[in-house]
């Protein structure tokens, strides 16, 4: 990967791409406070970089995974599968970051941070991956959206806000590629409320269903779940009866797509949501500009 000098800094460090030449950015940090965490991380990652794992569920699928920090995402997600020590990074501290070289990502599109969010250490993010041609981001922070420079992908309802709450946006950032709501059969409500409000503002909303390591199915709700392999290990994950019953609610709403194609499909490369997206938000941009 090549680290490219975009703007001129008169700091003598590595420069972010956001830098205005004055010592200032966009996020309102001056320029020597990035130098530890800057020279720590590269330096990392130009040992790294050489050793690329890729994602099982985005295989064969156009889009390929990318994750420039170190260490677990501080969001803290229950169930998250890169923090449960089960995802096919393990052991972290060995394979993070995981960055595809250029070759590897040449036509394809890169998704920043699977297993990560792309508000933790946004200059670190940027600056990674600046080479790459076609990329969208994830994040599920919704604070300066617009100062990525490529479509972004926000979750709405993480970590402990899953069952209770979720970010309703105002004004949608312009490259906002769409939302993702984790799903379950007891937080339908929140779900109604998130699709109800999203597709009035003509955000396209990915409904991801959670599946689940420990035994958290909420009382009254293990009918619908089952436990059983999910592209690597076995969760609790909802039945097709389930997953019909949710859909169903959003029958007619073009806005309301599943990660996934059904219950039981996971891969992307049978989904291809993101690909459509990515695209089409391309495309919203190009009439902006
Ligand atoms: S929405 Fe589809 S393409 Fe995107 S991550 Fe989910 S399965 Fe993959």
């Amino acid at each position: 990967m090549t680290i490219r000098k975009r703007v001129p800094c008169k700091s003598d460090i590595l420069p972010c791409p956001n830098c205005d030449g004055a010592g200032k950015c966009d996020f309102s940090v001056q320029c020597g406070d990035f130098k530890p965490k800057i020279e720590g991380d590269l330096t990392t990652m130009s040992k790294k970089q050489r050793r690329y794992i890729e994602n099982p569920k985005t295989k064969g699928s156009g889009v390929i995974c990318c994750i420039p920090q170190e260490g677990v995402c501080p969001i803290g997600c229950a169930d998250c599968f890169f923090q449960s020590g089960r995802s096919y990074l393990e052991p972290l501290e060995d394979n993070l970051p995981n960055m595809p070289n250029l070759k590897m990502a040449k036509g394809r599109v890169v998704r920043v941070n699977d297993g990560n969010d792309s508000n933790n250490k946004p200059y670190l993010v940027l600056l990674a991956t600046d080479s790459y041609v076609d990329k969208f981001y994830n994040t599920s922070v919704p604070e300066n959206l617009e100062e990525f420079d490529a479509p972004v992908v926000l979750t709405v309802n993480p970590a402990e806000n899953t069952d209770c709450a979720a970010v309703l946006v105002d004004p949608i950032p312009s490259n906002l590629m769409f939302v993702r709501a984790r799903v379950n059969t007891w937080n339908l409500g929140l779900i109604d409320t998130i699709v109800d409000y999203y597709s009035s503002k003509e955000v396209p909303i990915i409904l991801t269903f959670m599946a689940y390591y420990t035994n958290t199915i909420k009382s009254g709700h293990e009918a619908d779940y089952t436990y059983r392999q999910r592209t690597l290990n076995s969760y609790w994950v909802i039945t097709q009866e389930a997953w019909d019953r949710v859909m169903a609610r959003y029958t007619g709403n073009k806005w309301v797509y599943s990660c996934g194609k059904d219950a039981n499909a996971f891969a992307c490369h049978r989904c291809g949501n993101c690909l459509r997206e990515y695209y089409a938000t391309k495309e919203r941009l190009r009439e902006v500009k």
